[in-house]
C-alpha cells in the first residue's frame, strides 16, 4: 500500500560508526516494508567535519573558501554511499546522491551558501523507479559546477528544502537527543522534552545556540509551513515537533534556556561622537561577510564613546582587522577581542504577556555571581554576555529560576 513520502535526516552521531549506519538502514527499510517513499538526508559520519576543517588547518591556515567546500563535502557523500550500501544489504534498492547530483542550486558564497533552486527531477525519477533515495546533506553546488556547503549544521536544511521540493508527508530529524529540550541536556540533566514548539520559539532558540537544529533550516520551515519532526535515532519515542503553531493550556513564561560559547566580543575604544560613524564602521565589517549579532553603545558624555559588538568566533580574527582598518579612518581608538565570553539566552513568547522576566533573569545571574557584559533583547528573548567559565552554571541557574526543571 502506498503511504506517501517521507523525508528523513540522519545526523553524524546516528552515522558514526558501522553498528549505527546498519541501524539507520533498519530503520529506514522498515518505513520502505510499510509502503513509504523515503528521500534520505545524511551527515558525515561523527565528527568527521571537524576533522576535515583540523586536516586543512595543518596544511593552510586560510584556505580557499572553494577548496574547503570540496573537501568538507566528501563528508557526506561517504555517509550516503555507506548508507546505500547498508540498505542493499538489507535487500532493498537504494542510491546515494551528492547535493549536485539531486539539482540543488546554491549562489557562490563558498562555506555558507544560499539554495536558490532545487529542480529535484532526478529525486522524482528515481523514487518512481522505486529506490530509496540518498541524498548528501549539507552541500549544494552553483551554477557554474562549483560545489558549496550550506553552513555549519547544514544537512538540517538539505532535509528541510528537500521535504518542501517534494512537498513530502513527514520531515523527520533524527539525532542523538529525543527531541528538543528546554535546555541542552547535556548541560542541565533536568531539562524537559518539549511535545511542541513553534517556528518562531526554535528559530529564536537555534540562532541563541540550541544546536539541535541549524537556524536557517528552521528559517525555510516557517517560510514554507514544513512541519518537522525531532527525535532520536536510538529509540522509536515520539519527539518534539516543530510547528507553526502550538496551543497551551496555559503559557509558559519561557520555553527554553540557549547558551552559545562561540561568540566573540570586539570592542573600539573612544569613538568620536559624530553621527555616521556607526554606519561607517558597520559597513565595513559587514562589506567583508561578517555577520555581527549584539550591538552595545553607550551615550557619550566626553564626545567620545566606546562600541562592543559580537561576531561568530570564526570570523573574529576577519572582523579585527577589518574593525582596525575603520578605526583608524574615523579617529578611534584601541580595538580590542575578548573570546572568553559566552552568551546566555532565555527564550519564549510567553514573555510578551509577564512583566519583570529580565529582571529575574538578572536576578539569577547575579545569585550566582555571574556578572553581565552586554544585554539584547527581542520580542520572544533576552540575551545576556558573560564570562565563559560561568555559561553552564548560568544555563542550570535560569533553567531553576524560571521553574522548567
Ligand atoms: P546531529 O549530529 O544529529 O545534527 P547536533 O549535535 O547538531 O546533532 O545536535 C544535537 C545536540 O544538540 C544534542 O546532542 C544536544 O547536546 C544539543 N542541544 C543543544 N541545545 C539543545 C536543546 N535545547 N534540546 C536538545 N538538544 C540540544
Ligand atoms: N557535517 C556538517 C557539519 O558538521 C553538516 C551537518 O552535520 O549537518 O556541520
Ligand atoms: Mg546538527
Amino acid at each position: 500500500m502506498k503511504r506517501g513520502l517521507v523525508v528523513q535526516k540522519f545526523g553524524g552521531s546516528s552515522v558514526a560508526n558501522v553498528q549505527r549506519i546498519q541501524n539507520v538502514a533498519k530503520r529506514v527499510a522498515g518505513y520502505r516494508k510499510k509502503g513509504y517513499d523515503l528521500v534520505v538526508v545524511v551527515s558525515a559520519l561523527g565528527d568527521t567535519t571537524d576533522e576535515l576543517i583540523a586536516l586543512s588547518e595543518r596544511i593552510n591556515k586560510n584556505p580557499s573558501e572553494r577548496e574547503m567546500d570540496m573537501l568538507l563535502s566528501t563528508g557526506e557523500q561517504a555517509s550516503s554511499a555507506l548508507l546505500a550500501m547498508a540498505i542493499h544489504k538489507l535487500g532493498y534498492d537504494a542510491i546515494s546522491l551528492t547535493g549536485a547530483q539531486v539539482g540543488i542550486i546554491t549562489d557562490m558564497q563558498h562555506t555558507k551558501a544560499k539554495i536558490v533552486n532545487i529542480s529535484a527531477d532526478k529525486i522524482k525519477e528515481e523514487l518512481k523507479n522505486g529506490k530509496i533515495v540518498i541524498v548528501a546533506g549539507f552541500q549544494g553546488m552553483t551554477p557554474n559546477h562549483d560545489i558549496t556547503t550550506l553552513g555549519r549544521g547544514g544537512s538540517d536544511l538539505t532535509a528541510v528544502a528537500l521535504a518542501k521540493t517534494l512537498n513530502a508527508d513527514i520531515c523527520e530529524i533524527y539525532t542523538d537527543v529525543n527531541g528538543v529540550y528546554t535546555a541542552d541536556p547535556r548541560i542541565e540533566p533536568k531539562a524537559k522534552k518539549l511535545s511542541s514548539i513553534t517556528f518562531d520559539e526554535m528559530l529564536e532558540m537555534a540562532s541563541l545556540g540550541a544546536q539541535v537544529m541549524q537556524s536557517r533550516s528552521i528559517e525555510v520551515a516557517k517560510k514554507f509551513n514544513v512541519t518537522i519532526h525531532v527525535r532520536s535515532s536510538f529509540n522509536k519515542k515520539p519527539g518534539t515537533i516543530i510547528c507553526k503553531e502550538v496551543k497551551r493550556m496555559e503559557e509558559f513564561v519561557i520555553s527554553g534556556v540557549t547558551l552559545n560559547k562561540n561568540e566573540a566580543k570586539i570592542t573600539i575604544c573612544n569613538v568620536p561622537d559624530k553621527p555616521g560613524l556607526a554606519a561607517k564602521i558597520f559597513k565595513e565589517v559587514s562589506g567583508g561577510g561578517i555577520n555581527v549579532d549584539m550591538i552595545v553603545q553607550n551615550v557619550s558624555h566626553t564626545r567620545q564613546t566606546d562600541i562592543s559588538f559580537t561576531v561568530n568566533r570564526s570570523q573574529a580574527v576577519k572582523a579585527v582587522r577589518l574593525t582596525k582598518k575603520i578605526a583608524q579612518k574615523v579617529g578611534a581608538g584601541l580595538v580590542l577581542k575578548d573570546e572568553d565570553i559566552a552568551r546566555i539566552s532565555i527564550v519564549g513568547v510567553g514573555m510578551k504577556s509577564h512583566p519583570g522576566v529580565a529582571a529575574r533573569m538578572f536576578e539569577a545571574l547575579a545569585k550566582h555571581g555571574i556578572n553581565i557584559e552586554m544585554i539584547s533583547t527581542s520580542d520572544i528573548s533576552i540575551s545576556c554576555i558573560i564570562k565563559k567559565r560561568f555559561g553552564e552554571k548560568a544555563v542550570r541557574a535560569l533553567h531553576s529560576k524560571f521553574g522548567l526543571s
